[in-house]
C-alpha cells in the first residue's frame, strides 16, 4: 500500500530525504523501523536497589560536588537519595553546568550503573534539576531508542513512530501478511498488537524481555523475517534449476591417474564429498554445492577433483578465491597436480598487464584454457567463457552472499552456452549443520569431518605480551631446526594503514633480535608482485619467518611451517583466530600457537583464550563464541556472507527455524501472494539481488 512519509507532521522533504537514508521512504517502513533497545524511564530506583549495567533513573539530593585534577580533569558529585549514595562523573563541563550540580541541589539523573572501586557510579549521566515539591512527570511507556543517521535525533524518529503507531491503530498502513490459520498454529500476536508493542511497550513489559528479544511481539515479527527471508531463499533455488545444467560424466580412469599422483591419501571424507560432487555433475539440474570443512581438511584437492570431471567432459572450470594470494596459492596446487594430466591451467586477477590480459581473455573465450583461477576480476566485464561448466568459489565466507549470488549469475551469462553451470562453494566457517542448512538453503550440503591422518592438533599456548624474548627464543629454536613460522600483527588500530606500519616495525625489530633468520614481511598495502614474490619464498623455504598482517588469515598453506605467533590476540574473534591459526599443523609435525596479549584481560577476554588454548575444532570453537559473546558477531555478514536481518539472529532463534523450514514451502504452495509481499516487506531492495538471479 502506497502512503507517502511526507503525509506526516513534521516530515518535509529535508526530512524525508534523511529517513530515506536510513530506508524509511513509506510510513509502513517507519513501524517496520525496530528500536535497537530500550530505555526505561518510566520509575524512580532507589540508589540502595542499583545493580550494575542498567539504565535508570535515579533522584536524591547533591552532598558533594568537586573537581579532581588527575590524569582528567574530572567533575565528581555525590548523591544521595536516603537509601545509599552514587557518584557522578563527568569529563566533560562547564561553569553553568557546575553550578547546575553544586552541592544542595536536587536532581534527576539517566544513566548507566557502574560498580567500581570508588562506589557506585553514574559516567556522564543526562540529568535534570528538580524541586521537592514540584515533581517531574516520568514517562508512561519505556523509551525506544532507534537506528539513526545524522541530522535525525531520537526524539524526531520516535514522534513519526507515535504518528505511524497512530494510523497503524485507524487501520490505513499495514496489511496483516499470515493468514489466520498460521497465526493460530503458531499463537503468535496480531500484527498489529506486535508493533504497537515494540514501539510503545507499556512500563510493565519487562527490558530485559525487550532486549533478549524474547517479548511475544518481537516473536511475532522473528517469525515473519525468518519466514520471508525462507521463502526468498526457496524461490531463489528453484529459479537457478529452471535451467538444466550441462551434463559432465564422470571420468573414473582419469580420477585414479589423479589420485594415485598425489603426494597423500585422501580422507574417507574427502572420497564421500568427491563422489557426491561427481553424481551432482552428472544430473542435468545445476550443482548447488556447500562445502564445509574445518581449516586444513583438505577443501583445494576435492575441487581440483571436480575440475577434472569437468574438463575431461570438455568443459571449462572457473575458481575464485577471495584474495589474490590465495588464487596465486591455489594456481599453484592445482598446477601441481592437473598438468601432469594434461590440463591447461591459467590465472587471471585484476592486476595483470594490458596485452597479457587480453591473451589470457582469449584463451578463456576460445576454450584453450581449462582451468582458470583469479579473483572477483574473473566474473568481470569482458570476461567470456566458451564452456564454463563449472564455477568454485573458494572461502565463501570472505564474499557476502549476493556478491556469489551475482558473481554466479555472471559467470552464466558469461558463456556461450545456453545450459547453466554447476556452482560449488566452499568455506571454513564452522556453524552447526542445522544452521547451515538454513542459512545457505539455497546450496546442498557436504562437509568434510575429518583431517588428514597423521595431523598432531596444535597446542596453544596463552602469553602475556612481556614474555616477548621467551617467544623470540623459540623462533629461533624452531627455524634452526629446519621449520618456518609465523608472526602476524593483526588490526589493532582501525586503519590498514596503521596496522601496516605495526607489522613493518616488528619486521625490523625482529631482524636485529634474530640475525641469522631470513624475516620476510607481508602486508595488504604492497604490490602484488612483491606479495607473490614474497609468499613464494616463504613456501620455497628461502624465508624462515614471515611477519604479516591478517591477510594471511585465509588459505595459506606452507605445511612446514609450525609455529605461529599471534600479538594482540585479545583482539581477535575466535573464528579468526582458529582460522589464523590454522595456518599452522598443516603437515606431519607439531606445531604450536602462541597468543600474545596486553594484560590486563577482562574476564571474557580470559575465556576466549581459554576456548583457542583447550580445543582446535572450529565448531566447538564457534559454539563457545556463542556462549561467551552471545549471537550475532559469529554470524555478523562480513564472516558468513549471510544477508543480513533486521530483528532475527539464525544463531539465536535456531530453534523457531525448524518449524518455519517447512512452512515457507507450504506458504509458496498456498499463498503466493502473501509470500511476495513478505519479501517486499522484510528484503526489501536486498530482495532485488535475490530475484536478479
Ligand atoms: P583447506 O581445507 O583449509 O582449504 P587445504 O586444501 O589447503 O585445506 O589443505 C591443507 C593441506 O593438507 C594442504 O597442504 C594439502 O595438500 C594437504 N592435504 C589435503 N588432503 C590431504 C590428505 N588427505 N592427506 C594429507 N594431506 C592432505
Ligand atoms: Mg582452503
Amino acid at each position: 500500500m502506497i502512503s507517502e512519509i511526507t503525509r506526516l507532521k513534521g516530515v518535509g522533504p529535508a526530512i524525508a530525504t534523511k529517513l530515506a537514508r536510513i530506508g524509511i521512504t513509506q510510513i509502513s517502513d517507519l513501524l517496520f523501523h525496530l528500536p535497537l533497545r530500550y530505555q526505561d524511564r518510566t520509575h524512580i530506583t532507589p540508589i540502595g536497589q542499583l545493580v550494575p549495567g542498567r539504565d535508570v533513573v535515579i533522584e536524591g539530593e547533591i552532598l558533594t560536588s568537586q573537581i579532581r585534577f588527575g590524569r582528567r580533569r574530572t567533575l565528581v558529585v555525590t548523591v544521595g537519595d536516603g537509601s545509599g549514595f552514587l557518584l557522578l562523573r563527568f569529563f566533560h563541563f562547564n561553569k553553568g553546568q557546575q553550578s547546575a550540580l553544586s552541592s544542595g541541589r536536587w536532581v534527576r539523573c539517566f544513566g548507566a550503573v557502574r560498580f567500581t572501586q570508588a562506589g557506585v557510579e553514574m559516567a556522564h549521566p543526562e540529568y535534570q534539576p528538580i524541586s521537592e515539591d514540584e515533581p517531574l512527570p516520568l514517562q508512561t511507556t519505556l523509551t525506544p531508542i532507534y537506528p539513526t543517521t545524522e541530522g535525525l535525533n531520537q526524539q524526531r524518529l520516535r514522534q513519526f513512530s507515535q504518528q505511524a503507531l497512530q494510523l497503524l491503530e485507524r487501520g490505513v498502513v499495514i496489511d496483516e501478511l499470515l493468514p489466520p490459520s498460521v497465526i493460530d498454529r503458531f499463537a503468535l500476536p496480531p500484527l498489529v498488537e506486535a508493533l504497537r508493542e515494540i514501539h510503545q511497550p507499556g512500563p510493565e513489559v519487562s527490558v530485559e524481555q525487550l532486549i533478549e528479544r524474547s517479548h511475544p511481539a518481537q516473536k511475532r515479527l522473528i517469525f515473519e523475517e525468518l519466514l520471508a527471508h525462507q521463502i526468498a531463499i526457496r524461490q531463489l533455488r528453484a529459479q537457478a534449476q529452471t535451467n538444466p545444467a550441462v551434463v559432465i560424466e564422470p571420468a573414473p580412469e582419469l580420477h585414479g591417474r589423479f589420485i594415485q599422483q598425489l603426494p597423500f591419501t585422501l580422507t574417507d571424507a574427502q572420497q564421500r564429498v568427491i563422489s557426491e560432487i561427481e553424481s551432482d555433475l552428472n544430473r542435468d539440474i545445476p550443482m548447488q554445492r556447500l562445502i564445509q570443512g574445518d581449516v586444513g581438511s583438505g577443501k583445494t584437492v576435492v575441487a581440483a577433483a571436480a575440475a577434472l570431471q569437468t574438463i575431461n567432459a570438455g568443459f571449462q572450470c572457473a575458481v575464485m578465491a577471495p584474495t589474490e594470494l590465495l588464487a596465486n596459492q591455489h594456481i599453484q596446487s592445482l598446477r601441481d597436480w592437473l598438468e601432469p594430466l594434461g590440463i591447461n591451467t591459467v590465472i587471471l586477477t585484476g592486476k595483470k598487464g594490458a596485452a597479457e590480459r587480453r591473451e589470457l581473455l582469449r584463451q578463456i573465450a576460445e576454450g584453450e584454457a581449462q582451468l582458470v583461477v583469479g579473483t572477483h576480476a574473473l566474473f568481470q566485464d569482458g570476461v567470456e567463457f566458451a564452456r564454463l561448466g563449472l564455477s568454485i568459489i573458494d572461502e565463501q565466507h570472505r564474499f557476502g552472499v549476493h556478491q556469489r549470488l551475482a558473481l554466479l549469475q555472471k559467470g552464466d551469462s558469461h558463456q556461450a552456452n545456453e545450459a547453466r553451470a554447476h556452482q560449488l562453494v566452499m568455506t571454513a566457517t564452522p556453524i552447526p549443520r542445522t544452521l547451515a542448512m538454513t542459512a545457505y538453503a539455497d546450496l546442498d550440503l557436504s562437509i568434510i569431518d575429518e583431517l588428514p591422518k597423521g595431523r598432531q592438533p596444535i597446542k596453544t599456548v596463552v602469553l602475556k605480551e612481556e614474555r616477548r624474548i621467551e617467544v623470540i627464543e623459540r623462533i629461533r629454536a624452531a627455524c634452526s631446526e629446519g621449520r618456518q613460522s609465523y608472526w602476524v600483527c593483526p588490526l589493532v588500530e582501525e586503519s590498514e594503514q596503521l596496522q601496516c606500519q605495526a607489522a613493518e616495525l616488528t619486521y625490523e625489530q625482529l631482524q636485529q633480535q634474530l640475525p641469522e633468520l631470513k624475516v620476510g614481511l607481508i602486508h595488504g598495502r604492497m604490490k602484488s608482485e612483491l606479495k607473490e614474490r614474497v609468499m613464494g619464498q616463504f613456501k620455497a623455504g628461502l624465508i624462515q619467518l614471515l611477519v604479516a598482517t591478517t591477510v594471511i588469515e585465509v588459505g595459506v598453506d606452507v605445511p612446514n611451517a609450525t609455529l605461529m605467533v599471534i600479538e594482540n590476540s585479545e583482539r581477535l574473534g575466535l573464528a579468526q583466530l582458529h582460522q589464523l591459526r590454522g595456518r599452522v599443523g598443516r603437515g606431519k609435525d607439531q606445531s604450536h600457537c602462541l597468543l600474545l596479549y596486553k594484560g590486563p584481560l577482562s574476564a571474557n577476554g580470559q575465556d576466549r583464550l581459554e576456548v583457542m588454548r583447550e580445543s582446535n575444532d572450529g565448531f566447538v570453537i564457534a559454539q563457545r563464541d556463542l556462549e561467551i559473546r552471545g549471537p550475532g558477531e559469529i554470524l555478523g555478514t562480513r564472516q558468513t556472507g549471510i544477508v543480513s536481518y533486521r530483528i532475527a539472529d539464525i544463531m539465536r532463534d535456531q530453534q523457531w527455524l525448524e518449524q518455519i523450514n517447512p512452512l515457507a514451502d507450504e506458504f509458496i504452495q498456498l499463498w503466493p501472494e502473501n509470500s511476495a509481499r513478505l519479501i517486499e516487506r522484510w528484503l526489501g531492495s536486498e530482495a532485488e539481488n535475490y530475484k536478479s538471479v
